[in-house]
């Protein structure tokens, strides 16, 4: 392995391991950078499964859920883009070996039943297995990038950090493919490794980030554990039947929409936000499947669910909502080309594609990690560039800081108390104000979270109306909405 690559992607998970691997197709050398062990990635937690149109009659219906569940605040050609092409990745994937298990799943906001699953409710895991077990390209793994090396609108590697010691990695083409945010949230889905860094550099660059204050809170998590990353129940739970119901057992849902369980997630989360602050208890009841069927439908969430002693699925099992996927990100053109730069490409969760709009429908993201890797491929080979290597100093940062682990915690819990699922003008100044004076106080990589974590409250200072994921309280604000 030299220090020069024809592409680097930062991240490891599908997005990532999809684009190298048309890209090492089309004859690229690939290095893959990623934060920790290769599987600590979002992808490899995913449940559900992945949307794919049923065919081509599907097409207008599957745009139709994802615009009505984004709040019309999609990018339209964009998620026509999405669709049509969700109808080659089964053949794409077939062809290398992949197969899904027979019969497709219904999840939230989603008129049809056309939800694609693999090891039950273990899609991510087997995909990135089936993905990893496949790459062809150099693997770097421990290595946190911590900077973009840019002069002007050209990308010309990155700053890294690896078992303590920092040097660059230098590369024609760099693509970010580096995930979401979910570090920066209290109770949060999601691996580890997810911390909006990478959003973070861009900021820092000055590149362009929209939606930022997109954030979606999944209604229906196990967070009584004690790791950071909670214990997602899948939508699919719901999707075939799974109950939300009080203490007393009244199904509240259907008070905040005539869908009940089966509405999108933004009006759910909110729902069961809303009862638990009027002092419920709130609970999935799953007790209408038999235990054979739960447990080979769902393994995973019935493993774990069994060993925190929850004896699903005769006993309902606690939930809350919790962060779980951003629709904001960094802002690309349809060939996953960050605008305004000749070479820096972003795809999956850390790009701004325009498809989710205020909300995501369920189990769209991985479809847009098929589709858009397979662009950001086709987009660096649409981009030949003469090879220019140039050394950039190698400097060294102060990184961390003692204090760290206390300002990303306190961090953490503002974002959940003041920029979560109900948010209003007074919390949100106020966390704007902790987040300004942190920024100071703290490392430079930890401070890349904070930088995110700021653009995440202007955002939603400036958006004065509730729409999607983003909802405001006014003083006119109904309580039941
Ligand atoms: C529990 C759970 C269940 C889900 N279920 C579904 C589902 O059923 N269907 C669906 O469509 N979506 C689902 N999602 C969402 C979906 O999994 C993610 O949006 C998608 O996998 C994102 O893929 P990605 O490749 O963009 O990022 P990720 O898979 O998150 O990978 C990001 C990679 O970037 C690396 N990285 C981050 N920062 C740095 C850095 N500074 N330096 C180096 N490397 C870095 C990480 O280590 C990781 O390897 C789920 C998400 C979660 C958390």
């Amino acid at each position: 392995m030299g220090n020069f690559y024809d592409v680097i992607i930062v991240g490891s998970g599908i997005a990532g391991l999809w684009s190298g691997y048309w890209l090492n197709k089309l004859g690229y050398s690939v290095l893959i950078v990623t934060k920790r062990e290769v599987f600590d990635a979002n992808s490899f937690y995913a449940q559900g499964g992945v949307t794919l149109a049923l065919n081509r009659e599907d097409v207008p219906l599957h745009i139709e859920d994802t615009l009505k569940a984004g709040w019309f605040h999609n990018n339209r050609e964009m998620v026509e883009l999405m669709s049509r092409e969700s109808l080659h990745i089964r053949t794409e994937l077939k062809k290398l070996g992949f197969h899904f298990d027979p019969g497709v799943t219904r999840e939230g906001a989603h008129s049809v039943d056309r939800v694609f699953h693999k090891g039950g409710d273990a899609t991510g895991r087997e995909l990135h297995l089936f993905l990893l077990q496949r790459d062809p390209n150099y693997l770097m793994d421990n290595t946190i990038v911590y900077d973009i090396l840019m002069e002007e609108d050209r990308v010309y590697g990155v700053r890294v950090v690896r078992k303590g010691e920092q040097f660059n990695l230098y590369c024609n083409h760099l693509i970010l493919a580096s995930g979401g945010i979910g570090a920066l949230y209290k109770y949060d889905t999601n691996a580890r490794t997810i911390a909006g860094e990478l959003q973070g550099i861009a900021i820092k660059k000055g590149l362009p980030v929209r939606d930022m204050e997109m954030t979606q809170f999944h209604p229906t998590v196990f967070i009584q554990m004690e790791f950071a990353q909670k214990l997602l129940i899948s939508e699919a739970v719901r999707g075939e039947g799974g109950k939300v119901v009080d203490e007393k057992g009244e199904r509240f849902l259907f008070k905040y929409d005539p869908r009940g369980e089966l509405a999108s997630r933004d009006i759910i989360s909110r729902a069961i936000y809303l009862h638990q602050k009027a002092g419920h208890k709130v609970f999935l009841d799953v007790s209408h499947f038999s235990e054979e069927f739960f447990s080979h439908r769902f393994p995973t969430i019935y493993k774990k669910l069994r060993n925190y002693g929850i004896k699903v699925p005769k006993q309902k099992i606690p939930i809350s909502p919790a962060f779980h996927y951003h629709m904001g990100g960094i802002e690309v053109e349809p060939d996953s080309r960050v605008k305004g730069t000749q070479n820096l490409f972003a795809v999956g969760e850390v790009a701004y594609t325009g498809v989710h709009g205020a909300n995501r429908l369920a189990s769209n993201s991985l479809l847009e990690c098929f589709v858009f890797g397979k662009r950001v491929a086709e987009g660096v080979a649409g981009t030949p560039l003469k090879k220019v290597k140039r050394d950039f100093p190698v400097e060294r940062w102060l990184l961390m800081r003692e204090e760290d682990k206390k300002w990303k915690n306190k961090l953490r819990e503002i974002m959940w108390e003041k920029v979560g699922i109900i948010r209003n003008k007074k919390g949100l100044e106020e966390a704007l104000e902790f987040i300004t004076s942190a920024r100071s106080e703290v490392g430079e990589l930890t401070a890349l979270r904070f930088i995110t974590a700021k653009e995440i409250v202007k955002g939603a200072l400036n958006r004065h109306q509730s729409l999607g994921a983003h909802y405001i309280e006014t003083d006119s604000t109904p309580q039941n909405q």
